[in-house]
């Protein structure tokens, strides 16, 4: 049994005298001590603000009693307080919950919150729909309609982050919501500096999940900073790999992996490979084996994904069986394997069930639009 829950407010649909104010999230705390000087705001309100942003957990500037209430008015007028508005909260069984978000020009994204022992990690998405067309994905079913703002996705993190107890707090960051992250290679850096110096995360927090565009791989790996990267691999080889991957008929598996070693060179993050298993196309024993052979040697980890129903699609999982054999093949060759846990299937917020909404859920229209 799901729950869902709405809300009416929609901070991102609120203009100011028809403008779309600048989101309090795209600025640098120069631009907001400049901002709060040119007021003759003290210095210190920065980092108040900041903290109420972030530890606080606010919803909003009326949130932030500490502060002079002009200052909060001038807030209010000035900036968005949040870039996404919520339209639906569904938490599963295991209490996983996600978000249905709407940007202020109406386009929508989801977000998931997980929890495990000891651990509460965020999946955002960095993309309204996707370009990839990966056939067994939810995400790219409608294409890409645009890339989200850093703010935007930042504010995905926010807006979980609101939904947590007290004594809760976000552990781990996955960047394996909607979308192709490496695509929106600008505002996903600028996501990362958030997470990693005002949110307070270790980089070895955040995983970045790619389909393996090695250009912007390597891009990412001259940076040096020790973020995860995970690579969607899913095939053995370029002519299955091309059949359910697309893109890869311009890239190619070795360049692929090849960027994936020079990631792990430059930053000593192990990289994990992803392989979603489906059933009779790539879950075989022959396709563990050429993984094995192309796998064997590096510093790799595999990470398998039973496929995850996809209503439109007629691609399935395999059975067990056929997953713990594919594992023990790797397994007997050394590769260390694990087997990716499904969160909040009940919901459709497993890997790969997000998707673009183009109807919003039937309360859109009472998010104050
Ligand atoms: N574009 C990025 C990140 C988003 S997808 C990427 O391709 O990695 C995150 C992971 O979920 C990817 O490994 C993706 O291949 C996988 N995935 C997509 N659809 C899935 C499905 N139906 N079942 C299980 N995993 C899926």
């Amino acid at each position: 049994m799901s729950n869902e829950t709405t809300t009416s407010r929609s901070p991102a649909a609120e203009a100011v005298d028809g403008r779309i104010l600048p989101a309090l999230t795209s600025l640098q705390d120069a631009d907001l001590t400049g901002w709060l000087s040119r007021r003759g705001h003290p210095r210190y309100r920065t980092d108040q603000i900041r903290r109420w942003i972030v530890e606080r957990r606010a919803g909003s500037f009326s949130d932030m009693t500490d502060l002079p209430r002009e200052l909060r008015t001038d807030l209010e007028q000035a900036f968005r307080f949040s870039t996404l508005g919520i339209v639906s909260h569904q938490t599963a069984r295991d209490r996983t919950e996600k978000l249905l978000l709407q940007c202020a020009d109406g386009e929508l994204v989801e977000s998931v919150l997980m929890r495990d022992p000891g651990r509460r990690t965020v999946c955002i998405s960095t993309q309204v729909g996707c370009a990839m067309g990966c056939v067994f994905c939810a995400s790219g079913l409608q294409g890409l309609r645009r890339s989200l703002a850093a703010s935007e996705i930042i504010d995905q993190v926010l807006a979980l982050n609101r939904l947590l107890e007290e004594d809760e707090r976000i552990t781990n960051v996955v960047v394996m919501g909607i979308g192709e992250p490496l695509a929106n290679y600008d505002a996903l850096l600028d996501t990362l500096t958030f997470l990693t110096s005002r949110f307070g995360l270790g980089a070895r927090r955040i995983t970045v999940s790619t389909v393996g565009l090695p250009a912007r791989m390597r891009q990412f790996a001259s940076l040096k900073r020790p973020y995860n990267l995970a690579v969607s691999l899913h095939a053995p080889t370029d002519a299955l790999r091309t059949q359910i991957v697309p893109v890869n008929r311009g890239t190619g598996i070795q360049d692929i992996l090849a960027a994936a070693d020079r990631y792990f060179y430059e930053t000593g993050r192990r990289v994990t490979y992803e392989y979603v298993l489906l059933r009779g196309v790539n879950d075989l024993p022959v396709h563990a084996r050429q993984l094995a052979d192309l796998l064997s040697g590096r510093n790799a980890h595999v990470n398998l994904i039973p496929m995850n129903r996809v209503t439109e699609l007629t691609l399935a999982a395999p059975d067990h069986q056929a997953t713990d054999r594919f594992r023990s093949v790797l397994q007997r060759r050394g590769i260390p394997v694990t087997v990716r846990k499904r969160r909040g299937a009940d919901i459709d917020a497993a890997c790969g069930q997000l998707r673009l909404s183009r109807t919003p859920a039937r309360n859109a229209a009472s998010a104050g639009r």
